[in-house]
């Protein structure tokens, strides 16, 4: 069989597993793999909390997936300006589109404009010091009040570093740049609004019970706000993750005063954020009311109202994918409508489309979901390939077109000798690694260290 000529846009958790279930399919087989930010493994290395040091060390698995494969990666390459789909769909067999989530799932009504108002994204991506994708977010203008709306794991994450000690993050990858910052805000309170009740935190037991459990910060929380419903006792006996979440909060105990503080607010859904001087000071909150059958409650508010001064506030409720050109995007789901991974409207061309990861299933679950997806579109795929000896390829040399377009990219030996930089340097530091993040120190690397 002649060699299968592949292209994959986008490097993170998702794109690894396809290339390692394509590697285990034992076809001749080409890769290209491109991706927009300079280096691979994606929200591995500008999404996970810098603290979860368990799921970053991932980032070995996924390097000898791409490490072993026949597989070239071109990072700081754009699908849709650098390379476009006209460059592509007579080039390949096969695309797959892994390209995870582009933007915040905004909260109607908030000014993201303001100084101190920013989506989650932009505050994860800034503690794992990467900026490019910033739009509005200044973190020095955090101050020490800050509001999260929404209870799922990237609201936790953001309170935990938030409030987390300087001298622990110091060990972590977290840019010092970001602590020292972090530090000079002074941060003493994060208030966490929830629309819904305990039984519909998104969150996680595991992530939950480890922001709790901190010693240094007091976690404040309304005892009757825990009350269950009998609609929330069928949602508390039918879910383990609902119960040991429950369980979980209802183990707070008043502790001493300390100078950190969670407060966690249940029924809580923003009514106004006040604004002075460009930017907010404070939310009206307005007491919410579930209703509706188990797993399905939702919310209507009430006259109840309270009102909290704070000094930034940051939206954390979900992300949403972004369509791709020339892609078929369904615009409710914010995904690309699929058949077990093989994409349902085909662009007229050569190649045979596939999408996995969050741009195929929505913004849920673990980087270890991602296996059994990539594997259901690798099978699609391999379903596929009996097809592709019918198909004529026309001849095309992405590392060529991109020269001949003046387009730096970096290659995967590039990132071995960043990793071993980052690495080395970080032992220096005593931290676990000194990330590398802009274009300039990428390249200063490659100049002293190649
Ligand atoms: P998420 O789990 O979907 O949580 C979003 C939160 O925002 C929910 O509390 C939701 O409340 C709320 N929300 C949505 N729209 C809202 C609105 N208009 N007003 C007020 N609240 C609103 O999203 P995420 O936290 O971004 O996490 C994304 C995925 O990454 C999840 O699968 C998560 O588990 C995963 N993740 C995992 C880890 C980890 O394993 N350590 C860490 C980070 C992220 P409702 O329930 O009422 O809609």
């Amino acid at each position: 069989m002649d060699t299968i000529k592949v292209l994959i846009v986008g490097a993170g958790p998702s794109a690894c597993y396809v290339v390692d279930a394509l590697a285990k399919t034992d076809l001749p087989l080409s890769i290209d793999m491109i991706d927009r930010y300079p280096q691979p493994f994606g929200l591995l290395r500008t999404g996970v909390a810098p603290d979860h040091e368990r799921i970053k060390s991932l980032d070995t698995y996924f390097g000898k997936i791409l490490d072993q494969a026949p597989l070239k990666f071109y990072g700081n390459i754009s699908f849709g300006s650098d390379i476009t789909l006209d460059d592509v769909k007579d080039a390949y067999h096969a695309i797959f589109f892994c390209t995870g989530t582009e933007s915040d799932n905004d909260v109607p009504g908030l000014d993201y404009s303001l100084s101190n108002v920013a989506g989650s994204r932009d505050v994860v991506e800034w503690y794992n010091g990467y900026t490019s994708q910033r739009t509005h977010f200044d973190p020095l203008s955090l101050g020490n009040t800050v509001g999260i709306i929404g209870m799922g794991n990237v609201a936790l994450d953001i309170a935990r570093i938030f409030l987390k000690e300087p001298v622990d993050l110091a060990k972590t990858e977290m840019p010092q740049s970001c602590i020292d910052i972090i530090t000079k805000q002074a941060i003493s309170d994060v208030h966490i609004f929830a629309r819904r009740g305990p039984a519909q935190a998104k969150c996680t037991p595991l992530e939950l019970a480890e922001l709790l459990e901190l010693d240094t910060i007091q976690t404040l929380l309304d005892p009757s706000s825990i009350t269950l419903s009998d609609t929330d006792m069928v949602e508390y006996n039918e879910t383990k993750r609902v119960q040991k979440n429950v369980d979980i909060l209802k183990e707070i105990t008043s502790t001493n005063a300390l100078s950190k503080r969670l407060h966690i607010h249940f029924c809580s859904q923003l009514k106004e954020a006040h604004v002075n001087d460009g930017a907010v000071n404070g939310v009206t909150m307005a007491k919410t009311i579930l209703s509706g059958d188990p797993h399905q409650q939702k919310t209507t508010l009430t006259d109840e109202s309270y009102h909290v001064p704070l000094t930034s506030l940051i939206s954390s409720t979900g992300y949403k994918g972004a369509a791709l050109p020339g892609i078929v995007f369904n615009e409710k789901t914010h995904c690309i409508p699929h058949e077990a991974g093989k994409i349902t409207t085909q662009p007229k061309s050569s190649a045979t489309y596939y999408c996995a990861g969050w741009i195929k299933r929505g913004p849920q679950g673990v980087i270890g979901t991602n296996k059994s997806g990539a594997k259901e579109t690798v099978d699609s795929f391999v379903a596929d390939v009996a097809s592709f000896s019918s198909k004529s390829l026309h001849p095309f040399d992405l590392a060529n077109t991109l020269k001949q377009r003046n387009l730096t990219y970096y290659s995967y030996d590039d990132w071995k000798t960043q990793n071993d930089f980052e690495i080395a340097e970080g032992t220096k530091k005593n931290k676990k690694r000194f990330k590398l993040t802009t274009i300039t120190d990428i390249e200063h690397c490659l100049k002293t260290n190649s």
